[in-house]
């Protein structure tokens, strides 16, 4: 390619769709059944069967946002709580929180891994504290083994924001089969499977899993007729709750069936990514991100690299550079405790968090999705060298 010819924009995230989500998508459409329906209820199938574990109850929804709602709505959360999660995620994470008037207690996190620090965790339990809600940073497993102890001794509910963890493990097991209370999962348009909006909520709890079906659907039930009568006429409905609008329709299923299938290649295109970035990148005065734990598995949602200290160009100035070459970044995240929301409403300094406010300062997430080609990781390695220097 002539100097002059400016290579095209690489984005930092598309989504991986082929011929088979196509097709999906309009069979459904053809079929005439477009909101939630037989797609949807085979695309739950499909999901615990892909986590490998017959006691799952798998939950569709239409975001992961609602799905975390849900989960935390049927554990009982509400006013005069508090739920502990992470200063280092998306806002989702912690408004869910606020829609249920529970209040967020928020934590810094490990420097290594930017997942929840779980002796913060512990540092900020109170009386009121009912739940915590870990990240599996950039796809990489948090430290669950010490959360789900901590959890079990001090008698807390665990949901995990699995957004960016499929597939992930942790100690071997994958990310929607551990202990806690629910998993819930995002096929947001940029997350590793999507449905353009879309998410899963995992549970092994059949009461739990009983609450969110009649929640995520206006509050209906027809199992309240069940005890009269043994046919429930397909009219027949009971309202129990002032219920949300939270269905996951056909068409997004359509595309989650397909999408479901590729996870596992996703997973090692993206690890291959990863790992070609580690070589062209080892050298530079980055810190890279850091793998899984022996024997785990990362999703590489994210693989997002941290300015050294030394470096002569602030991150600010460094992605612009990498923008001015035609390449797309991203930050993960602008902490909680710097948005003006979360910072008034609980008086949050960023010296509480020093961890999450050096990370914040320095990070940057690189171009990380399935469709990238090796020659576009170089390009992206090149680009990031140039920026570095002075
Ligand atoms: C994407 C994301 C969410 C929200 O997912 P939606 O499906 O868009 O609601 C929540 N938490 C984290 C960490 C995310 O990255």
């Amino acid at each position: 390619m002539s100097m002059d010819t400016p290579q095209p924009f690489l984005p930092f995230a598309l989504p991986d769709i082929g011929d088979e989500e196509i097709a999906e998508v309009v069979d459904t459409l053809r079929s005439g059944w477009v909101t939630t329906g037989p797609k949807a209820k085979r695309f739950e199938a499909d999901f615990s069967e892909f986590l490998g574990d017959p006691g799952l109850h798998s939950m569709a929804v239409n975001s992961a946002t609602a799905g975390l709602h849900l989960a935390l709505e049927a554990l009982g959360i509400g006013p005069g709580d508090e739920v502990i999660t992470t200063t280092h995620t998306f806002t989702a994470t912690a408004e869910v929180v606020r829609y249920l008037g529970a209040d967020v207690v928020l934590v810094d996190i490990d420097p290594a891994t930017l997942c929840i620090d779980i002796a913060a965790v512990e540092a900020a339990i109170t009386p009121r504290t009912k739940a915590v809600i870990p990240v599996h940073y950039a796809g990489r497993a948090a430290d669950m083994q010490a959360l789900l102890a901590l959890a079990k001794q001090r008698g807390l509910k665990v949901v995990e924001d699995a957004a960016h963890a499929l597939p992930t493990t942790c100690g071997g097991h994958l990310v929607g089969t551990l202990a806690s209370d629910a998993t819930v999962f995002s096929f947001y348009a940029n997350k590793t499977i999507t449905t353009g909006e879309g998410g899963m909520v995992v549970t092994r709890d059949a009461e739990l899993a009983k609450r969110v079906k009649v929640m995520r659907l206006h509050g209906i039930s027809r199992d309240a007729f069940d005890r009269f009568t043994s046919k429930v006429p397909s009219w027949y409905y009971e309202i129990v709750a002032p219920g949300f609008k939270y269905n996951l329709t056909d068409i997004a299923a359509a595309l989650g069936l397909q999408q479901l299938k590729k996870a596992r290649a996703f997973q090692q295109r993206r690890q291959a990514i990863a790992m070609q970035y580690h070589q062209a990148l080892a050298d530079l005065p980055l810190t890279l991100p850091p793998g899984p734990e022996a024997g785990d598995l990362h999703s590489w949602h994210l693989y997002v690299v941290r300015l050294g200290d030394a470096v002569p160009v602030t991150r600010d100035l460094f992605i612009e550079r990498l923008f001015a070459a035609g390449i797309g970044c991203s930050v993960h995240y602008i902490p909680l405790h710097v948005q003006p929301y979360w910072r008034e409403r609980y008086d949050l300094q960023a010296a509480r968090f020093p961890h999450s406010q050096h990370a914040y300062e320095r990070l940057v997430s690189l171009p990380m999705y399935s469709r990238m080609t090796a020659a576009d990781v170089q390009r992206v390695a090149t680009a990031a060298r140039a920026a570095l220097s002075g």
